[in-house]
């Protein structure tokens, strides 16, 4: 077994018994998830600059991130690597995810929804979010968490249709 992998078990396995950590609690400091995805701190500071993951935040402001988490970053990192894709064509395809059918929203609610109306930022960087939207936590909701679980893009648009 390559070191990584034991490193990651052996993480994995303390932060379990110490954390008692679900997939979705923020227990993880940017250090130890950029170990357990194996994708540099520097390079997941820029992910989160292009809107590509949500951080926590803590009072201090330091990022803290969930076991899911991980999973996305990983997917990103592979989508830059050995897609070709750059930081404006991921943030493009997130924007293509019709959010507005997930939701069911009106015509009328995803008219004034800035993420209806653009092909190049995600949904949970819009600026003027429709009435459905407005007040929801966007870390938990499934048109983000998409990218956490799976990149079959196609079947999230079938599924919504
Ligand atoms: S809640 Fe956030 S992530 Fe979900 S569809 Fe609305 S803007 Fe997008």
């Amino acid at each position: 077994m390559a070191i990584i992998d034991l490193l990651e078990q052996e993480t994995m396995q303390e932060i379990k018994k110490e954390k008692d950590v679900d997939a979705v609690r923020p227990v993880l400091t940017l250090g130890i998830i950029s170990q357990l995805s194996g994708i540099p701190a520097h390079s997941i500071r820029q992910y989160i600059e292009k809107g590509l993951i949500i951080p926590f935040k803590q009072d201090s402001k330091r990022h803290l991130f969930c076991l899911n988490d991980v999973n996305r970053l990983k997917h990103i990192h592979s989508l830059i690597h050995d897609k070709g894709l750059n930081f404006a064509g991921i943030r493009s395809l997130l924007a293509m995810v019709p959010c507005w059918k997930i939701h069911d929203c009106s015509e009328q609610d995803a008219e004034q929804c800035d993420a209806y109306n653009s092909n190049s930022t995600p949904c949970w960087e819009a600026s003027k979010k429709g009435r459905i939207c407005k007040n929801e936590e966007c870390r938990e909701c499934e048109v983000y968490t998409f990218l956490s679980h799976s990149m079959d893009f196609k079947s999230m648009i079938r599924g919504s249709r």
